[in-house]
């Protein structure tokens, strides 16, 4: 736990630091017909964002999820955000982290629409454990549907410690680069007046440590786009989420890493009352994640990411388990 608030405290501080560093006079004059925030937040992808988060913590507290709902919900949410048939894939939630801090970068400004993608994420995670990850994300839910695959192969109690230090790696590569390339990006910008489609934009994105492994890109079903790259990624993706439970969520994706540092402070969460448990091993064996085995151990540190998938709710022989905001 101490580890983790050490995590925390250190990724804000460089967050912060970074927002410091960056150059303002690059900001574009205001448009008085640009779209706001507000005009943003009240789109119909971003009202379902804070709907079914609400969802997901009304059937958490009333503890209605066993796999079978928990398999439509995850249908649903593929359906509705990760196909571009109900709501539109772009911008991606991986947009809402990187290109919010690279407009911020390249044009001196946070652009409202990744704003309100940063809200729709991080405002429900503050309430409840990951329920962005858990209950909105289309890659989440695509991981989690293959998972849910019967299979002789899978690999519950995987190394999180192993996986969390590339995943925190990755996030703190990305944040320095603002400090690492800040002259060369400021250069750029101020050599080609910085506009979405410019050179600064393809600059930058050489700097982004995620774009190479962004695989919200599959889910934009690009059909030129779709060459050897996307098949060897889209694979990759269903051949490890057979094994692992969300292993792009674990290993690579920043709103895993800065969600799993703020469960600390989301006080709805997966409780184990250790007066009713006995240690039998039940939930552990009918749970699909790697989480709830260090949930019950009460030696346990840091657990790996708990998305509030909720189906260890109902497993318990002796109720031990509960979401809840108090013990
Ligand atoms: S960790 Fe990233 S990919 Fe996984 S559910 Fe959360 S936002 Fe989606
Ligand atoms: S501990 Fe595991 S099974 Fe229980 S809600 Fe969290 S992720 Fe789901």
């Amino acid at each position: 736990m101490k580890y983790a608030r050490f995590i925390t405290l250190t990724v804000a501080i460089l967050i912060v630091l970074a927002a410091l560093a960056w150059p303002q006079e690059l900001a574009p004059m205001p448009q008085e017909d640009d779209p706001g925030i507000l005009d943003f937040l009240l789109t119909g992808k971003y009202i379902m964002f804070f709907v079914l988060s609400a969802v997901g913590l009304v059937m958490l507290l009333m503890r209605w999820i066993n796999r079978w709902v928990r398999l439509g919900a995850l249908a649903v949410i593929f359906v509705l955000f990760g196909l571009d048939l109900v709501f539109p894939v772009h911008p991606s939630p991986m947009c809402g982290i990187t290109k919010l801090f690279m407009f911020k970068f390249t044009q001196g400004t946070f652009f409202p629409i990744f704003i309100v993608i940063a809200l729709g994420m991080f405002i429900p995670s503050l309430v409840g454990r990951k329920l962005f990850c858990g209950w909105v994300c289309p890659l989440g839910a695509l991981q989690e549907l293959v998972n849910k695959i019967p299979s002789k192969l899978r690999w519950k109690q995987f190394n999180f410690t192993a996986f969390n230090t590339v995943r925190m790696g990755l996030l703190a590569m990305f944040f320095l680069t603002f400090f690492m390339v800040k002259d060369q990006i400021v250069y750029l910008a101020g050599e080609t007046g910085a506009d979405a489609g410019s050179e600064t934009w393809r600059a930058f994105s050489a700097y982004s440590v995620y774009d190479p492994i962004n695989f919200f890109e599959l889910l934009h079903w690009n059909v030129d786009a779709m060459d050897a790259t996307w098949v060897i990624m889209f694979l990759a993706l269903l051949v490890s989420s057979y094994v692992l439970y969300r292993p792009f969520c674990y290993l690579i994706c920043p709103i895993g890493a800065l969600t799993w540092l703020i469960e600390l402070f989301a006080p709805g969460r997966v409780r184990v009352d250790r007066t009713l448990c006995n240690d039998c091993g039940v939930c552990i064996d009918a749970s699909p994640c790697p989480t709830i085995a260090k949930l019950v151990d009460a030696k346990t540190k840091a657990a790996p990411d708990c998305t509030s998938c909720g189906e260890c709710l109902r497993t318990c022989p002796t109720d031990a388990i509960k979401f809840g905001f108090r013990n």
